[in-house]
């Protein structure tokens, strides 16, 4: 009689690459840092905008969306709403239409009609430079007050969003639980002048090699300084011998690989 072989439970091919456990020595960090700003010597924000009032609508209405989506969005926004006296004095429902595409549209569009009107009746129409006033504003967390900060009105601040605390975990500069405390770390390594530069280093090089799924480690400037590079090679070996013992992969329902499971006979 043939005998029956237990399923297997599927084995992820994707499993999350796991942070260094140590950060970098200064030095070193210091070495990481200066490939990444050589690497994007001209990094800015690639929201558009052209005022600190348009900014600062483009970064709220960034939150959990591409920039690209934004930018396809703001342009009839802001052609509609071109200061922050008529988008006060906007409704709310005439907004969420043109803010729809960018997802948690409700939320959003009262948002920015909010921290319109907070701009027009408590700062004289002008988005104030100050973070406290800039945080009291609907909508305006810590990285977006850091992202109109440094890059509208040129402040030494660091904006730490999902791409930044992934690659500044990888790089081993930080071992932060939240994006506070990963932006308390950055800021000690970068000199006061570069800091609002080194934002978009980490954010262009998370976008462009340092994906979250895979890095990919052998494009990387920064590889032979990397600490995460072995664990990220690691992990692509076992997935491969995975693979290879368990035939061509399926998919599970987001996407991932997994392994087959061995059929009973
Ligand atoms: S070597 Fe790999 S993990 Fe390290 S920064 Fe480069 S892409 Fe990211």
């Amino acid at each position: 009689m043939a005998k029956t072989v237990p399923p297997r439970p599927a084995v992820s091919l994707s499993p999350k690459i796991p942070f260094p456990a140590r950060k970098v020595t200064r030095e070193r960090a210091a070495r990481e840092l200066a490939i990444l700003e050589q690497s994007y010597p001209n990094a800015v924000t690639a929201l558009l905008y052209d005022s600190p009032f348009t900014l600062l609508i483009a970064v709220i209405l960034s939150a959990q969306c591409t920039d690209a989506r934004v930018n396809l969005t703001t342009p009839a926004l802001f052609a509609a709403y071109p200061t922050p006296e008529a988008l006060a004095a906007a409704k709310h429902v005439d907004v969420e239409t043109l803010v729809k595409s960018c997802g948690f549209f409700r939320m959003k569009a009262k948002n920015i009609v909010n921290a319109a009107r907070a701009i027009v009746e408590l700062h004289g129409g002008r988005v104030p430079e100050d973070r406290a006033a800039l945080e009291s504003l609907p909508g305006v967390g810590r990285k977006t007050a850091n992202v109109v900060l440094s890059v509208a009105f040129g402040e030494a601040e660091f904006a730490v969003d999902t791409h930044v605390f992934r690659v500044a975990h990888r790089l081993g500069l930080t071992l932060g639980k939240t994006p506070r405390a990963v932006e308390d770390d950055v800021v000690k390594l970068v000199p006061r002048e570069k800091l609002r530069h080194a934002h978009h280093w980490l954010i262009l090089h998370g976008r462009a090699i340092c994906k979250a799924p895979v890095p990919l480690c052998a494009q990387c400037p920064v590889r032979i300084l990397c600490p995460s590079a072995p664990l990220v090679e690691l992990l692509l070996a076992t997935r491969a011998k995975v693979r290879s013992a368990s035939g061509p992969a399926r998919r599970d329902a987001s996407g991932a690989a997994v392994a087959r499971r061995r059929r009973s006979p």
